[in-house]
């Protein structure tokens, strides 16, 4: 059976839209208790990859299944607007290669270009949401860029300023050169190290009063030699003077195998070595060996460049050892005055590492050159090579909230519950919080700094504006952004100088954290969920949302956090625009349909990562089409008219059997949807609908459905009718959180004129009774029709093929008749007989041989007639090349007036009991 799924979800889509179904889902339960959903934003920078489908899938079954049990709730989707990312996008748009690029174009212009696309790419993830079947008031999303939005964090930072949290800090920092800002801790991820071959230099540096004696150190950066003011040893790993023609060099005894031919004079302990002074490489003041626990033997000499200025650690032991801090390089990474031939020139290009070598070489100081491979740190957006600066920036500070955000953290329900753990190892282990970007497109930080030392936060555009001296008329009519906030000026408070607002612009995690208090009226937070991709997250968005609101109310923003891993390729890859591995949803969704997609998202245990591939896909969507099958079914042989109109009654075990099954599944998706455990909820309808419905309950019961030859109905088949009915009336409001359009497809042909008009205005299904000892029951039978059949297999003998008996174990209580008829009619036997053990009995009498070929001829004519289109009303005449036993009824069962046996027929070939014979069928 066929089916096409983006045929249908279109159709489904236009009905949703012109029967305005969404707008009465929320009119039915405006006013009933709250279920509090807060949207995540999605960055509109790109259309949706395959990747966003999946967040989005789990967060519009949550609010479908919500909604069925009537829970009033917010339909808020947001977008994420502001930052390096869309700024990115924009340069390469306009071919932008750094910061100079984008002032001489105008920081209005280039801001402006910015909003748009914002606004470009959020209508089409609108649309391509919409398509994806989620049910979201798209006219009221919100977007972090709006005046709302960045004046509510205004008011935060001014609530931090005022706590004494925020603050401008000097410090050595991860720096992209394009990018021209610092990138805080939490956005260099391990996947932004790549690896990288550089050329490392092993270089001496004379000992003071030793004639002839060098340290031997080795850097991979040797940009920052300039920068060099000290030198680290280990204070307790062995070093060794080794002494080579008239040179003597002192390095790690590990590593004594650098010098060629080198001999061994002395070795000692590390901390030695402290306090020795050495001749510069650059200059020549005065430097001196530092004692330090990270020195490491794997790689170098054991002898550590220290330069304060260029790293993290080197900054760290300046402040322990009072070492000076030589900053090199600028604000576009150009080292700054006073390095002569250096000044002006990229600090990380080729030009400088030559200029550094050459002029080494002219001291004398190069030992080696050589390429050295290693994992560097590469910018998240632009994968520029990082280098470290030393730069004020702005932060809030930590230290004074860990315990409370710990606490905060706690009090959150994670699912799955890893999540906490690795929130609060986040929580320890942070440093303070970097918010500034020495950007364009971003909050304008609200932060006025004075030369004499005051600065101050204000907290909203109402006190701006009283405040505002000068600049106001130019700011007015704009939103607070850059460039048009920057004329404004205020007194300052402390020393009355007129002040600007810093040029920093902020991090943009301050903008999706804020969103419980800038998005949510008060008697919707906290939120009773987001939900969210965990990788990346736990430094991100709910470390931003816990922070915020600790701040402002000590409390948690949300109950719960639903996370779910990463979507790879097909090989379990990452997927990524610059591989060409990205698969994009437009494709996917026009190619297999939204609802296969969805399938195959909420299936999925949501701890492992979702491997995505066509063949996968198409795999999930023959899982649907299981229950479409089961659909055409019933609707082949049941119209309208049929429709059970009495409450459902059967005494049929079947019947019985499978209606207690929907029951207990009905229960348990119920139950698991409940605490959020989708993939398990999921698997249960699938098990459902395949297992029980598919293989055992229409399989067993398809002859039932058939209308008799009057065309009249028994009580038999209604009894059938009315059971299907039920259960697939039920299934189409189980699924449809999950697959909307197939659901609404379902019950719309199932509903009545006094039902919903749609199946996601019904009510969620409530679980009936259950016959525990009959599904039991109906186990052990389907256990014994699986080893019986086995053996069968194992004999090879086909199952069309009669036996006498089956024997199988008693039973613990006795199997009701109806169960013993089925298992004889699966099995194809005769007689059940009772004993120890299961046991077929595989001998073919001339009787059952007989009537097995019977079943043979029956099989091939109804094949036959079906080949060649005959309907069941159609008469035929049979020649045939064999014959069988009771051939009048033969004729009746296969509908045929005639029936010759001949020598020979020019017909089609059979074969029977592994002979050829031949068979040709007339109208
Ligand atoms: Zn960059
Ligand atoms: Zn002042």
């Amino acid at each position: 059976m066929s089916l096409d799924l983006p045929k249908l979800e279109k159709k489904i889509l236009k009905f949703w839209k012109e029967k305005k179904i969404f707008e009465k889902l929320r009119k039915k339960n405006q006013g009933k208790k709250h279920w509090s959903f807060l949207d995540g934003p999605i960055t509109a920078n790109n259309p949706m990859g395959v990747h966003h489908a999946w967040g989005r899938t789990y967060k519009d079954l949550f609010q479908r299944y919500k909604a069925m049990q009537g829970f009033d709730q917010r339909y808020q989707n947001g977008f994420d607007c502001q930052g390096l990312w869309v700024e990115v996008e924009v340069e390469k748009e306009k071919g932008f290669k750094n910061k100079k690029d984008i002032e001489k174009f105008g920081i209005d212009k280039f801001v402006n270009v910015c909003k748009q696309r914002v606004l470009k790419y959020s209508k089409i993830q609108t649309e391509q949401s919409i398509r994806l079947g989620q049910w979201m008031d798209w006219d009221n999303s919100y977007y972090t860029m709006s005046d709302q939005n960045n004046y509510t964090i205004w008011n935060f930072l001014k609530i931090c300023w005022k706590k004494g949290l925020l603050y401008k800090g000097r410090d050595s920092v991860p720096w992209c050169p394009r990018c021209g800002t610092a990138i805080s801790q939490h956005e260099i991820l391990t996947e932004e190290y790549k690896e990288v071959s550089h050329k490392s230099i092993f270089f001496k540096l004379p000992v003071k009063n030793q004639k002839n004696t060098y340290f031997l150190a080795w850097t991979t950066t040797p940009w920052t030699l300039p920068g060099n003011s000290a030198l680290a040893v280990h204070p307790d790993l062995e070093y060794a003077k080794i002494k080579n023609k008239e040179s003597i060099y002192i390095l790690l005894k590990e590593k004594a195998d650098l010098i060629e031919n080198g001999q061994v004079m002395e070795t000692f302990k590390g901390k030695k070595l402290k306090g020795l002074q050495y001749e510069g490489l650059f200059d020549s003041d005065e430097h001196k060996v530092i004692l330090w626990k990270d020195v490491i033997e794997e790689e170098g000499t054991g002898i550590v460049h220290i330069a304060p200025g260029c790293g993290a650690e080197d900054f760290q032991l300046s402040k322990e050892f009072s070492l000076p801090v030589i900053d090199l390089s600028d604000n576009e990474s150009n080292y700054k005055q006073g390095f002569g031939k250096l000044t002006g020139k990229f600090v990380g290009s080729e030009q400088v590492r030559d200029l550094i070598f050459k002029e080494l070489e002219k001291k004398d100081r190069v030992f080696k050159i050589e390429d050295y491979t290693h994992r560097y740190p590469t910018c998240w957006r632009c994968k520029t090579e990082l280098i470290f600066r030393v730069v004020d920036e702005w932060y809030i500070s930590m230290d004074k909230l860990r315990k409370q955000l710990k606490e905060v953290a706690e009090k959150i329900n994670w699912i799955p519950s890893f999540g906490l753990d690795r929130e609060l190892d986040w929580l320890k282990n942070m440093q303070d919080w970097l918010i500034s970007k020495k950007r364009y497109w971003g909050l304008a930080l609200p932060i006025f700094e004075c030369e004499c030392g005051n600065f101050e936060v204000i907290g909203s555009k109402q006190e701006l504006k009283k405040r505002a001296v000068s600049g106001w008329d130019k700011f007015e009519p704009h939103s607070p952004h850059r460039p048009w906030i920057d004329n404004v000026k205020i007194k300052c408070s402390k020393c009355g100088k007129q002040i600007f607002r810093i040029p920093d612009v902020g991090n943009p995690w301050l903008d999706a954290g804020i969103v419980p208090f800038s998005t949510m009226e008060k008697d919707w937070f906290p939120a009773d969920l987001i939900c969210e991709s965990f990788p990346g997250q736990f430094k991100n968005w709910f470390y931003a949302l816990i922070v915020m609101s600790t701040v402002l109310e000590n409390t948690n923003p949300m109950k719960t956090v639903f996370g779910f891993a990463s979507v790879k390729d097909e090989k379990g890859e990452e997927m990524h625009k610059s591989k060409g591995n990205t698969v994009w949803f437009d494709d996917v969704v026009e190619k297999i349909g939204a609802d296969s997609m969805r399938w195959m998202y909420s299936r999925q245990n949501p701890v492992n990562d979702l491997k995505f591939g066509y063949k996968v896909a198409e795999e999930i969507k023959k899982k649907l089409l299981t229950l479409y099958n089961i659909f055409t079914f019933f609707n082949t042989y049941v119209d309208k008219k049929d429709f059970p109109k009495k409450e459902l009654k059967s005494n049929n075990i079947l019947d019985q059997w499978v209606v207690s099954r929907l029951n207990n599944v009905i229960e348990r998706v119920t139950k698991n949807l409940d605490q959020y455990n989708v993939g398990i909820a999921v698997s249960a309808i699938e098990d459902f609908f395949i297992q029980d419905l598919s293989l055992w309950y229409v399989r067993r019961s398809r002859k039932r459905f058939k209308p008799a030859s009057d065309g009249s109905s028994g009580e038999a088949r209604q009894e059938a009718i009315s059971t299907l009915y039920y259960v697939l009336l039920n299934l189409s409001k189980l699924i449809a959180p999950v697959t909307p359009f197939f659901a609404e497809e379902m019950y719309n042909t199932l509903k009545t004129s006094n039902m919903p008009e749609s199946v996601h205005l019904c009510d969620w299904p409530k679980s009936g009774k259950t016959d525990d000892k009959l599904e039991e029951k109906m186990t052990e039978v389907r256990n014994i029709v699986t080893l019986a059949l086995a053996q069968r297999a194992k004999a090879g003998i086909k199952v069309r093929q009669p036996l006498a008996s089956l024997k199988i174990p008693n039973p613990k209580s006795q199997i009701p008749k109806e169960l013993l008829e089925l298992i004889k009619d699966e099995v194809n036997v005769k007689k059940i007989t009772f004993g120890k053990e299961l046991k077929l009995d595989t001998k073919i009498t001339k009787e059952l041989k007989q009537e097995g070929e019977y079943r043979e001829m029956v099989h091939n004519v109804n094949r036959i007639r079906k080949e060649m289109g005959l309907t069941s009303e159609d008469v035929v005449v049979i020649d045939s090349t064999f014959d069988v036993i009771n051939k009048e009824d033969f004729k009746k069962e296969v509908g045929a007036k005639e029936f010759n046996v001949k020598e020979e027929v020019s017909g089609k070939e059979i074969k029977i009991n592994n002979q050829t014979h031949y068979i040709l069928i007339k109208k």
